[in-house]
């Protein structure tokens, strides 16, 4: 069922922001030139090649702009979901705009198509009852309880000392919603940008999908894109080169190829943090159990030396 060929690729959040940049336009867009060549090295050596992307800082400061805009033109502000939406369409422009000038000049008859996508969550999943993801602007106490009495459903928590922050639930993603139209567009040739943010996340009831507040982790997100089609690695680009064991101590060893199992043991001794390495390395653990031939964890610079197996994290089955 896996399709030798076929990679999906997760990029981070350098790929788009790099440390002590403000996140203009121009920034995100130079940054995105820089790893179009990257993704174009594979596609030139014949991969068919699909794209997830994180969306935190831009989503965050989406909502701000949400908020600026009620204040100062009353101008309603969107739900959380209807963002996601808007930064899928604003990073998916971006990527298909950047690799497909970059395709053009390697005289690469390649067309990079973006797909706005929904997720499937359960809605009795537990991370509703319990949000714990801070997102958007920062409040003053006074500010968060306005807000909690205009949105009673909203939940406002203080947020290591910097201030009141709404939470929202991070529910796990079972099912890309767009996976045929996906599946469809990558058979007839397309370069696809697709789940980004992890998707935007939708319940089904009565067989109806409707919006939710949360927002989903886009490694695991990409793992369900990865695995629902069929692909045979799923590679994590981020801003280390490795998954590490006592990560930050004097202790810390960085991992290269290991079996799925080795992996298990290591993620339940808690080496890697919930919220930034946890979901990567659960995410590629899912991956390979699904059939997946290898999950790839990596530095976004070394992104062909990582595919040949020269650097990185590689979760492997015992037979891989
Ligand atoms: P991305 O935007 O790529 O998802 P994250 O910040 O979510 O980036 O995750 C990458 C970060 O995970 C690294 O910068 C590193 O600080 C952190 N991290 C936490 N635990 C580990 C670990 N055990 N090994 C390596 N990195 C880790
Ligand atoms: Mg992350």
């Amino acid at each position: 069922m896996a399709e030798k060929n076929l990679i999906v690729i997760a990029l981070g959040g350098n790929a788009l922001q790099q440390k002590g940049e403000k996140g203009s336009f121009e920034e995100q867009y130079n940054n995105v030139k820089q790893t179009s060549k990257k993704i174009a090295d594979l596609i030139e050596r014949g991969y068919k090649v699909v794209i997830t992307h994180g969306n935190g800082p831009q989503v965050g400061s989406t909502m701000l702009r949400h908020d600026a805009g009620k204040k100062l033109y009353d101008l309603p502000p969107y739900p959380m979901d209807a963002c996601g939406a808007e930064t899928q369409g604003m990073i998916g422009y971006m990527i298909c705009q950047a690799l497909r000038n970059e395709l053009k000049s390697r005289h690469i008859d390649k067309y990079v198509v973006s797909i706005v996508t929904r997720d499937i969550v359960d809605e009795n999943d537990p991370a509703f009852k319990n949000p714990s993801k801070p997102v958007g602007p920062f409040y003053t106490k006074e500010e968060a309880d306005k807000y909690k009495q205009q949105f009673p459903d909203f939940v406002y928590k203080e947020d290591a000392g910097r201030g009141w922050r709404r939470v929202v639930p991070s529910p796990d993603p079972k099912i890309v919603a767009e996976r045929l139209a996906i599946k469809t567009l990558i058979d007839a040739g397309f370069i696809v940008v697709a789940n980004g943010g992890g998707g935007i996340p939708v319940v089904e009831i009565d067989g109806i999908t409707k919006g939710v507040d949360a927002v989903i982790d886009k490694d695991l997100g990409g793992q369900r894109l990865a695995t629902l089609l069929g692909a045979s690695k799923f590679i994590i680009l981020t801003d280390v080169d490795a998954a590490a064991l006592n990560y930050n101590t004097p202790q810390q060893q960085k991992l290269g190829r290991i079996t799925v199992e080795k992996m298990k043991e290591y993620y339940d001794q808690g080496h890697f943090k919930a919220g930034s390495m946890g979901p990567k390395v659960l995410a590629s653990i899912r991956f390979v159990e699904s059939g997946g031939e290898e999950s790839i964890i990596a530095q976004l610079s070394q992104l062909s030396e990582a595919i040949e197996g020269k650097v990185g994290t590689h979760i492997i089955t015992p037979r891989g």
